[in-house]
């Protein structure tokens, strides 16, 4: 990108997702204009854990979460101490046989599908997670899942040096999308042959009708109790929590952080744009994973917070060419509606955009995440992430 020179693409939203595509957009040679109205990573990407996990409740599910985790297995070595990118491995406890059970079809599934994944006794889950409480049935091990942390990794992307060049511009607002580029708040446009919208749940500002939906979440941090807690382990309840389409549920998840310290999670609330932290339901989140770690009402906390994960009405993202006809610009992309994974899924969706962008093949199908769909979903659809 020459000074003064239009840039071939406007992605608005320095995400970890607008990060990703502005990085593999510009890794094809293209010129990128970032826009942000706060800075790097500072929206739903400081908010969540950073979990890196192959889920499977869906086809499309799976293949863009494995794929993705892939990804950043094969981006890890070149990423810093900062990055707090650490292949722990998730452990998934089963509170009695009928979640044992379940397991058990879950890891015949990922394994003839290529995923790393073993089942564990009672006894086996025990010595991998001495924390956990007596008495549980067993789980399941995918130890090449792992756990990065996603502000610097976003700040990161937009900084290696790439074929093409990438801009990035904090404290620029975007307040439309225009024919010919982006109005930002200031009054300037930035033209660009064609506009990437990535600002998370923002985008229906700029898009009106794009259906996304909030789904709030809890978080807490503790002080450092190096060891004690290896992998991220979740409850296998964690999946129903997930992808329950309304009301509020919690889940045990625990994730060590290279500090030592532990973040704790997980609840998911609808029909809420509140970000206080409620106490009842932060309240109901530590009980819940109480009942699988005893020790932990006996453990230093030090910050709650909440976050909003952009959720569809399928549960999958909207990755693709803009409904024809809801935006000005007649080269307008959608990466959005990540909900529960996208730090996860991130590097798959930045490929996606930039193989649909430059007419190129993808290693995997993007029929299921083009927005297109949603002119087809029904009401019947389960919502989840
Ligand atoms: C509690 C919680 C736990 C989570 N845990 C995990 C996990 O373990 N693993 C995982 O994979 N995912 C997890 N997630 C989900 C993940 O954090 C999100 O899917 C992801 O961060 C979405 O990234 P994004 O780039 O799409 O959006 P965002 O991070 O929200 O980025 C959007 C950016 O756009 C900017 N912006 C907004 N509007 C405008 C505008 N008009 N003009 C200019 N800029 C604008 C914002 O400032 C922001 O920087 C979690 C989420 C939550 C809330």
């Amino acid at each position: 990108m020459t000074q003064g020179a239009l840039p071939d693409v406007v992605v608005i939203g320095a995400g970890i997702v607008g990060a990703a595509c502005a990085h593999e957009l510009a890794a094809h040679g293209l010129s990128v204009q970032v826009v942000d109205r706060a800075g790097i990573g500072t929206g739903t990407t400081a908010a969540g854990m950073g979990h890196l996990v192959v889920m499977d409740d869906t086809p499309a599910e799976f293949a863009l979460s494995a794929w993705s985790r892939q990804l950043w297995l094969a981006l890890a070595p070149r990423l810093l101490a900062k990055h707090a990118f650490v292949r722990c491995g998730t452990v998934w406890a089963a509170a009695d046989e009928e979640e044992m059970a379940a397991a058990r079809v879950r890891q015949h599934a990922l394994q003839v599908q290529g995923i790393a994944c073993s089942m564990l006794d009672a006894a086996q889950l025990h010595e991998a997670e001495p924390a956990l409480r007596e008495g549980l049935a067993g789980g399941m091990i995918v130890p090449d899942d792992a756990v990065v942390y996603a502000p610097s990794a976003a700040a990161w992307l937009l900084a290696q040096p790439v074929a093409g060049r990438i801009e990035m511009r904090a404290d620029a607002q975007a307040v439309a999308i225009e024919r010919h580029g982006v109005r930002l708040a200031d009054g300037t446009t930035v033209a660009a042959g064609a506009v990437l919208v990535a600002n998370g749940l923002d985008a229906t500002a700029l898009l009106a009708g794009l259906p996304l939906v909030p789904k709030k979440g809890h978080l807490l941090i503790t002080d450092r109790y190096p060891g004690l807690v290896r992998h991220q382990i979740l409850e296998l309840g964690y999946i129903k929590s997930a992808h329950q389409s309304s009301g509020t549920s919690v889940a045990f998840n625990v994730q060590p952080r290279p500090t030592g310290q532990l973040l704790i999670g997980s609840s998911r609330q609808f029909d809420t744009t509140d970000p206080a932290v409620e106490p009842a339901v932060l309240a109901r989140m530590l009980r819940r994973a109480s009942q699988f770690m005893p020790g932990l009402p006996a453990l230093n906390a030090l910050r709650a917070w909440t976050g909003f994960r952009p959720a569809t009405q399928d549960g999958l993202p909207l990755i693709g060419p803009a409904l024809p006809g809801s935006s000005s610009h007649r080269s307008t992309w959608l990466a959005v509606g990540h909900e529960g994974l996208g730090v996860t899924t991130a590097l798959g969706t930045a490929r996606l955009i930039a193989a649909q962008m430059l007419g190129q093949a993808a290693p995997i199908d993007a029929a299921p995440y083009l927005p297109a769909r949603l002119g087809s979903l029904d009401n019947e659809s389960a919502p989840h992430g």
